[in-house]
């Protein structure tokens, strides 16, 4: 038996996989703020258009340029591995394989994505990209893709991460990224925020508005924005996961997986790895494929499928998703990833038709996952990566009650050495188990009234 499963650089996926060519009934179409669906050049000025073209794509395979695989090679193929001490120590009939991203140079999936997308935008004569950050995962990605691809990388930081963690805008600067603390004197979102609150800690909400701002407002037009999920084409460059992962369980003779896991903030990783699979679900395969997320947080599991904007300052069209509200404050827990108010229009529908059953998991529980995890296993995962860990375990407890042997298949997507604050507030008895109030999903429903319904399309087949 191996505990590390590698694929060979030569049979590292050549192309993404779209699940939007396979979805029985593919995600509803982003509206304007005329609630008629925007035309694919309303994004332009915000987006290169090559990359807009996979957004609206439905092409079932897309190929990954060469000069693109070349950077990837730096971490991919990551290792499959097989969690045998987890499995030990449970004693557990299940056989646990997890995906290693943890080993790219930011320490996370994220640059699956970062890399392309800054590829396509000098590919497209642009040279420089805005983005937003809120701990700085993605802030950090983006900056390690620009210095390789020979982009300028400006990051608007939220302002109390900026001063409470200095570590990944330090990243950041190592690799030549820009990061100023939001809000700023840089933009208009920020200045106007400042004069009337000039001490706020700022908010992902206000970051996003002034990164939008300085990308569409550079008089040369060579500025555009980039984000690091939610949207179709950044579940497109992390299918690499899933694909990867289904050629090494293919090479060491093991069939589809029984059940597959992600934690879901944006839901980028999780479709990552899932999506591939989703694709043998919809032609018949059984799999139970699950995002976990935050019971603070709890998108997928409590709150409506609606139309809303992906940013508190409502600058980006209405995504069909689920959403707790674009005003929603999410509650300060630790797993920063995993705050967001809605989640990927993609991963929604796939939880709309039921190829997808969504699980919230209490913070508590999570950080005794993460640390049965590190003395079991022995590497320290990312507050985020704990809550698929989380269910993991809970699956190969039940699947031993059961008397079953399964397979479990599920996504490490980082490692938590920037985030050990986290682990000190666990481990110093400062945190209690968090579930949200009803009455903020009151709010929530006042917050979605305004705009319209989308329509509820499923086949009942799962
Ligand atoms: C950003 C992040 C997440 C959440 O983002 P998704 O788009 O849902 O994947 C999860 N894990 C880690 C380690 C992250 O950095």
């Amino acid at each position: 038996m191996n505990r590390k499963i590698l694929l060979d650089e030569k049979d590292i996926p050549r192309q993404w996989y779209n699940l939007n060519a396979d979805l029985p009934n593919p995600p509803l179409p982003p509206l304007g703020p005329d609630g008629n669906p925007i035309r694919p050049e309303m994004l332009a000025p915000v987006f290169p258009m090559n990359l807009i073209e996979q957004e609206v794509s439905t092409q079932r395979w897309i190929d990954i340029p060469e000069e693109i695989l070349d950077i990837l090679y730096r971490w991919r193929p990551a290792p499959l591995r097989r969690a045998v001490y987890l499995e030990r120590f449970l004693d557990t009939p299940a056989k646990i394989y997890y995906k290693d991203e943890s080993i790219s140079p930011a320490g996370s999936h994220k640059p699956n994505t970062a890399v392309p997308q800054a590829w396509y935008n000098k590919q497209f004569g642009i040279e420089r990209l805005t983005t937003e950050t809120g701990a700085g995962q993605w802030g950090s990605a983006l900056a390690f893709a620009c210095r390789l691809i020979g982009l300028e990388c400006k990051v608007f930081m939220v302002r109390i991460s900026f001063d409470q963690k200095p570590f990944r805008k330090l990243m950041m600067q190592v690799w030549g990224g820009n990061c100023v603390a939001s809000p700023s004197t840089e933009t208009k979102a920020g200045r106007d925020i400042l004069e009337k609150y000039p001490d706020t800690a700022g908010s992902l909400g206000v970051a996003i508005s002034e990164a939008i701002e300085q990308a569409v407002t550079d008089p040369t037009g060579k500025t555009r924005y980039s984000l690091g999920s939610v949207l179709n084409h950044v579940m497109l460059h992390q299918t690499i996961i899933g694909l990867e992962a289904k050629a090494q369980l293919k090479s060491i003779g093991e069939g589809l997986p029984d059940i597959i896991i992600g934690c879901a903030g944006g839901g980028s990783n999780f479709a990552g790895l899932s999506f591939p699979f989703t694709a043998d679900k919809i032609n018949g395969a059984n799999i139970e494929i699950i995002p976990v997320e935050p019971t603070a947080c709890p998108t997928l599991t409590r709150a409506p499928y609606a139309y809303d904007h992906g940013d508190t300052a409502c600058m980006t069209p209405l995504l069909a998703m689920y959403s707790l509200g674009h005003d929603f404050m999410p509650p300060p827990i630790h797993a920063g990833g995993l705050r967001y108010h809605g989640i990927a229009p993609m991963v929604s529908q796939c939880v709309v038709e039921g190829l997808h059953t969504p699980r919230a998991i209490d913070q508590i529980e999570c950080y005794e996952a993460a640390l049965t995890w590190a003395k079991t296993e022995g590497f320290i995962c990312a507050p985020e990566t704990s809550h698929a860990i989380a269910a993991t375990i809970q699956e190969a407890k039940k699947a031993k009650e059961e008397g079953k042997e399964k397979t479990i298949l599920f996504n490490y997507s980082g490692h938590g050495l920037m985030d050990l604050s986290g682990y000190d507030a666990f481990m110093s008895g400062k945190l209690t188990p968090y579930s949200l109030p009803d009455e903020m999903l009151e709010k929530t429903e006042a917050c979605l009234k305004a705009y319209p319904q989308p329509q509820v399309r499923k086949t009942g087949k799962w």
